[in-house]
This record gives C-alpha cells, sequence and structure tokens, in this order.
C-alpha cells in the first residue's frame, strides 16, 4: 500500500491519479471516506452500478468499512501522539484487517498483476489503523506538503473560516510530524508546489522510493477507480489530464492581509 498524508487540499488526489500512470499501481481514492452517504460516480467514467471494480463489490466494500470508523478513529486526534498501541482495541484491528484482505482480494482479482493500492485518506489515525494490520511492514508512506497560503486559500474559497483553517492545518502539520518520527516511519516528502515546474524530478524520487518506475508522463490504464477526493480533478482523469496547473490562483484569492499573517509561519 502506498499511504498519502498530508493536510486537506494539498494535491493528494492529484498524486493518487499520477502514481496510477504505471498500470501495477491501484488507485482507490480515500479510504476513509463514507462511501455509501451520497450517490457517487466512479473515476473510470461509470456509474457504481455499471464500474467493473464496484458494481458487484460496493456494498461488501461499504459494510465492511461502515463498522470500523468508530472503532479505529480516536476520540481526540492529539492522542494519536502517546500511546500508540494501546488507542486501538483488538476488535479495531480485527475490523481493519479484515477490510484489507477484502480490498486486496477484490483489487487482485481485477488486477493479477497489481503491485500497489494507494490510499489518500491523508489523516493520521486511519495511517494508525494500517499499521496495525499485515500491511505494516509493506506500507509506503508519502508525506505531501503544500505551502501554507495556498493551501489556506483553497480552504478561505471553501467557506472554511480563516484562523480555524490555520489552526488545523498547523495542528496536523505538529501531528504529521512527531507521529512520523516518535514511531521511527520511513517516508518520503513531496512538495505539491514543485510539480507544476519539477515532476520530472517528483517521479524519479518516487519511483526510487517504492521501487517501481512512475511515468513521468501521465496514461491511462484504467486501473483507478476513484469515488472520493476533488471532483475537478477526479473528472479531469476521467477525460484526459491535460497537465499541471501552476500554483497561483492563491495571490487574488487572500486579502492582503490574510497575507501578511501567513508570511509570520512559512
Ligand atoms: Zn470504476
Amino acid at each position: 500500500m502506498v499511504y498519502i498524508v498530508g493536510n486537506s487540499f494539498c494535491g493528494s488526489t492529484l498524486l493518487g491519479f499520477l502514481l496510477s500512470a504505471h498500470p501495477d499501481i491501484i488507485y482507490l481514492g480515500e479510504l476513509k471516506i463514507k462511501t455509501w452517504l451520497k450517490e457517487r460516480s466512479c473515476s473510470c467514467g461509470h456509474s457504481l452500478d455499471t464500474c467493473p471494480f464496484y458494481s458487484d463489490y460496493f456494498s461488501e466494500f461499504n459494510t465492511t468499512k461502515k463498522s470500523l470508523f468508530a472503532d479505529v478513529r480516536p476520540r481526540s486526534v492529539i492522542s494519536l501522539l502517546f500511546r500508540r498501541d494501546k488507542i486501538i482495541s483488538k476488535n479495531a484491528i480485527v475490523k481493519m484487517e479484515s477490510f484489507y484482505h477484502s480490498i486486496t482480494e477484490h483489487v487482485l482479482q481485477m488486477y493479477p498483476n497489481a503491485k500497489y493500492i494507494v490510499d489518500t485518506s491523508k489523516s493520521i489515525w486511519m495511517l494508525n489503523g494500517w499499521l496495525h494490520t499485515s500491511v505494516d511492514k509493506d506500507i509506503k508512506i508519502i508525506w505531501l506538503t503544500r505551502h501554507l497560503q495556498p493551501s489556506m486559500a483553497s480552504f478561505t474559497k471553501r467557506g472554511f473560516k480563516f484562523y480555524h483553517s490555520l489552526l488545523s492545518i498547523l495542528v496536523n502539520n505538529m501531528l504529521t510530524k512527531y507521529y512520523l518520527k516518535w514511531n521511527k516511519l520511513n517516508y518520503l516528502k513531496l512538495d505539491y508546489t514543485r510539480f507544476y515546474s519539477e515532476y520530472e524530478e517528483i517521479a524519479k524520487s518516487t519511483s526510487a522510493f517504492l521501487n517501481i518506475p512512475i511515468p513521468s508522463a501521465y496514461q491511462n490504464h484504467h486501473n483507478h477507480h476513484v469515488i472520493s477526493g476533488n471532483s475537478n480533478t477526479k473528472k479531469e482523469f476521467t477525460g484526459q489530464f491535460k497537465g499541471f496547473h501552476n500554483d497561483e490562483e492563491w495571490k487574488s484569492l487572500l486579502t492582503k492581509n490574510q497575507k501578511r499573517i501567513l508570511s509570520w509561519f512559512e
């Protein structure tokens, strides 16, 4: 499994699709999403009834997942910084393991040569859950970062309050940093801001980290079934990916004052 950690709107959906440029890397979106809550369409271009991955699997996928959230997600994420082994119950581990087996089995049925499944859930609690299953030794963690100003612009653009968003980004950065450090986890750090100008370098370092060659130009192998994440990005990969956007929209979205406040934290 490739697990991506980071803040909301850090570009994880884009990275998930880019990794699936290798035909043996299967991208399934954010596995933590409550997929049973609303009608969804799949990035492969099909509705859920006709999608070759979900059509006869969707109800099993949802049932195995539904039962694990309450047990795997701690009441306070801060508790993830302490007592890693005690915050997840034996019952939760069993459920997480059966979800893992259900997914891998189904992926291998459809893609017998699959090497990786990508989960862009981003949350540390979900990573903590995976680390308690048998995927523990084979999990590859990518920490995707994005500069504070464009990240904040993405939050405010969607109506989130400025200071609330800032606090959630800063707390999540701290949580991620110490969780990875104190659990001595190996990870690759990627900067979303560099994708536009240096994707070839990004693809190279990711290939070395995952030990599989990631093409630096995107090709669609119909190996993504994403029903969550950024809907614009999803749409783009259902059709034809037209290349990277320069991450500059924040310049017109943030006020002068907001930019100044954010510059104190960079
Ligand atoms: Zn699909």
